[in-house]
């Protein structure tokens, strides 16, 4: 009977060893298979930010999610991205600067966290406050192009009007900086109530000459109302809505921006921040005149 009983002991021990191996190899094919998935899917996004084809989006949706095929807000990603062995990648640029004070306060919290972004800048500021321009670049992030005056009716009065603004600040980025920027970004975005009859002749001059132009695909809306922390981060979740690739609209003249700007980047721990440069597939609203 004794007998009987331990050889039934054994029995179970190995069936309970079984299962254990069993469930143990599910587990390790379930975490191997995870990571290849989101393994394929990082590598696609990243593809896609050296893709030559840039990717086009109306304004009207400028906030809405255009990379669908790039959203992996999935388990996968999650899982990875907790651990930090992938990235999604945000792009936070700043318009409309230098700005007396909020610029230097911009700067010193990207320092802080290590942290290289975009300024597109305005002549008239850079020749006002060349010293806060020369710190953008000195710090290592890219300095373009926004305009030299910051006047609808003036720069889309038509395509001479907006490439002799160009020029003036082209011309004040490079003596004050020394940098002979690519990039550029429209006032009001590439495609704006202002420019409709003008903006497919701008593109094509400045693109003939060299020169890249970015949009946005997020926003932090900072310019609207006088939005509190909240609000902005509030705002940046709305538009990023997780997806893989993001050019971030700011604006580091606006002083609630240059206060939340710490709390706003440590708000999204998945997102590797790089600064913009001429190799990065552009983001651009609808161009309508092609
Ligand atoms: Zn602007």
């Amino acid at each position: 009977m004794r007998n009987e009983a331990s050889v039934k002991q054994n029995k179970r021990r190995k069936m309970i060893g079984k299962w254990i191996l069993l469930i143990g190899s599910a587990i390790v094919a379930g975490v191997v298979g995870v990571f290849l998935f989101a393994s394929i899917k990082v590598s696609a996004a990243e593809d896609a930010v050296i893709a030559p084809t840039p990717l086009r989006i109306s304004q009207s949706t400028a906030a809405a999610p255009v990379e669908k095929n790039l959203n992996s807000n999935n388990m996968a990603t999650l899982f990875l991205s907790h651990f930090r062995l992938t990235y999604k990648t945000m792009y936070l640029t700043f318009d409309d600067g230098p700005s007396k004070e909020n610029t230097d306060k911009v700067l010193d919290v990207l320092k802080e966290k290590n942290v290289k972004a975009t300024f597109f800048v305005i002549g008239e500021y850079v020749r006002k406050y060349p010293d806060t321009a020369r710190r953008i670049v000195e710090e290592g992030h890219t300095i373009g192009i926004h305009c030299d005056v910051h006047d609808y009716s003036i720069l889309y009065a038509n395509k001479e009007a907006y490439i002799a603004d160009f020029e003036k600040a082209y011309d004040t980025v490079y003596q004050i900086t020394g940098v002979k920027t690519k990039l550029f970004r429209f006032p009001g975005g590439s495609v704006n109530a202002y420019n409709k009859q003008v903006c497919g002749d701008i593109v094509k001059e400045l693109e003939a000459r060299g020169f890249i132009y970015f949009d946005w695909n997020a926003s932090l809306e900072d310019t609207v109302g006088n939005k509190s922390g909240e609000q902005l981060l509030q705002s940046a979740n709305e538009s990023v809505m997780g997806r893989e690739r993001i050019v971030m609209l700011a604006h580091d003249r606006v002083e609630n921006t240059a206060d939340n700007l710490g709390t706003i980047i440590d708000a999204f721990p998945e997102y590797r921040m790089r600064p913009l440069n001429e190799y990065v597939s552009p983001v651009h609203f609808r161009r309508f005149w092609e």
